[in-house]
């Protein structure tokens, strides 16, 4: 396999504020064009990150809040200023577009450690008066947590775990993908460079079965905050419950784009192709089945398939996951789907697939309900709210979803069983409200308070009065 521009990234683990390298590794393949980009530490076993988590956890859950705030904003600031380089590895190594990788991934990784700074500033101390005595929540930290995140959005999702977990006072094991680990790797150098206690973070490299598991697994790991597939997170499930350790799964979604007959469509087009494929439909709220008013579909389709010619993204994550979704475009083939636009891959190196559009499938085919990750959508037709909602709801899955509605949006939200729905907007965030999903969508939320929550044990103090 060819080498990228002739230079290789020795990827490390970062453990007790050293980077380690280990005898076996493995290949990081771009998928631009399969090039060999990295090659990655296939560790097995996290004892010596625990022992170096441990170690430095007196002395950082020691520190006030305020002095965990303002590393929060030194990691910030030293990302900011490697912003750049975030993007250009970012997109390396899963192939999105460098502005995707910019504005999405780099800039929202730089923000979880600003935004968490701030929060944590401020927080107030909960008192629960009664007519003698005062309570008070203290909030402890847990001890060691690990951290595992998947290759969508590399930096952006394991920062949004790091810097909560970091700001309540924990040490932590991260565990990026191993498909994408070279923005954590940068993290890794940055916190180093800036003098972040050793031990406070450390990371390390694998695969999921391997180093992922021995983490949820070690008894001296007291959390996991899990974000990945349905079918890993049920693995975590099982291992981390009979452990008792503190859970959170952020899992897969297959989520619902609800277009009624009064939507502006000037809004619905370009944020309907956007909810479809940004990230090549690699994001777990992108809209994968999209549901239009049969009274405006032929006018909303046109502009649709039209819009989408301008839309840019890039390759899939990997040539096995490109098989992975082309099985689903054959799979509609066999279900009776027609497809619209796309369907195929393009002429080129790397692992391309062009977007796909396919209508004709009943809303409760496997094409319609399972997740396939890529830029595939389907497209159905309904007649009524009700009948929409009631197509909405139909799947295993409940994350997110989004309406395009003049006056009706709100009350068909609200019908909608996931954790979030945009209504004529999508991925539109602010960091404090509750972020994930419900039914096999996850168990749990993050964000805001909600990471505060997961990330400390909460103690009530209750004192008498005299
Ligand atoms: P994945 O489940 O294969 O892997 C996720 C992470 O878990 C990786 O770091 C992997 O190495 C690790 N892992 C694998 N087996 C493990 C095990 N036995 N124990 C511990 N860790 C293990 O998911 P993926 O293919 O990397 O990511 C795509 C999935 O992530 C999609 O289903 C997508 O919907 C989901 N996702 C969810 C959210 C959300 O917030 N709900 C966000 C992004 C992605």
């Amino acid at each position: 396999m060819a080498l990228r521009g002739g230079y290789m990234i020795h990827v490390e683990n970062l453990i007790g504020g050293k980077f380690v390298t280990l005898d076996e590794s493995f290949d990081d393949i771009s998928p631009l064009d399969f090039s060999v980009i990295a090659q990655i530490p296939r560790t097995k076993n996290v004892d010596d990150a625990v022992r170096a988590a441990q170690e430095a956890f007196s002395l950082w859950s020691e520190l006030s809040l305020e002095q965990r705030c303002d590393w929060l904003d030194k990691i910030a600031d030293a990302l900011e200023e490697q912003i750049d380089e975030v993007a250009r590895l970012e997109s390396l190594d899963t192939g999105k577009p460098l502005s995707v990788a910019l504005n999405v991934d780099a800039n929202r990784s730089v923000n979880n450690f600003r935004f968490f700074a701030n929060f944590g500033r401020s927080l107030k101390t909960q008192e629960f008066q009664m007519a003698d005595a005062t309570n008070y929540v203290l909030r402890k930290p847990i001890g060691v947590v690990g951290l595992i995140s998947p290759w969508n959005l590399p930096l952006y999702l394991l920062s949004w775990k790091i810097a909560p977990a970091l700001l309540m006072g924990n040490c932590v094991i991260a565990k990026p993908s191993e498909i994408t680990p070279l923005t954590a790797h940068l993290l890794g150098k940055i916190c180093t460079q800036i003098g972040l206690p050793a031990g406070v973070l450390n990371i390390v490299n694998g695969y999921g079965p391997e180093v992922g598991q021995a983490i949820v697994e070690h008894p001296d790991i007291k959390a996991i905050s899990f974000t990945g597939g349905t079918e890993t997170g049920k693995i975590v499930a099982a291992t981390a419950a009979p452990l008792f350790k503190k859970l959170s799964l952020e899992l897969g979604g297959k989520n619902a784009t609800i277009i009624l007959d009064d939507a502006d469509l000037d809004i619905a087009v370009p944020g309907v192709v956007r909810a479809s494929f940004l990230n090549s439909g690699q994001i777990c709220l992108c809209g994968s089945r999209v549901l239009i008013h049969s009274s405006i579909y032929d006018d909303f389709m046109a502009r649709y398939l039209q819009e989408l010619q301008n839309f840019e993204i890039g390759p899939v994550i990997s040539r096995e996951h490109r098989e992975k979704v082309l099985s689903y475009i054959e799979l509609a083939k066999q279900e009776g789907g027609e497809i619209l636009a796309g369907g195929g891959i393009p002429d080129r190196a790397g692992a391309w697939i062009e977007p796909t559009v396919i209508s004709g499938l009943p809303h409760t085919s496997r094409t319609a309900t399972e997740q396939i990750f890529g830029p595939v959508v389907t497209i159905h037709k309904f007649d009524s709210d009700a009948e929409a909602i009631q197509m909405a709801n139909c799947t295993q899955y409940g994350l997110a979803g989004s309406v395009w509605s003049r006056s009706r949006g709100r009350g068909v939200a609200e019908k909608i069983e996931s954790g979030m729905v945009w209504v004529n907007t999508w991925l539109h965030r602010d960091l404090r409200v509750p972020f994930g999903g419900v039914k096999d969508s996850g168990v749990g939320r993050e964000g805001g308070m909600w990471s505060i929550g997961f990330f400390s044990e909460a103690v009530n103090i209750c004192v008498m009065e005299d």
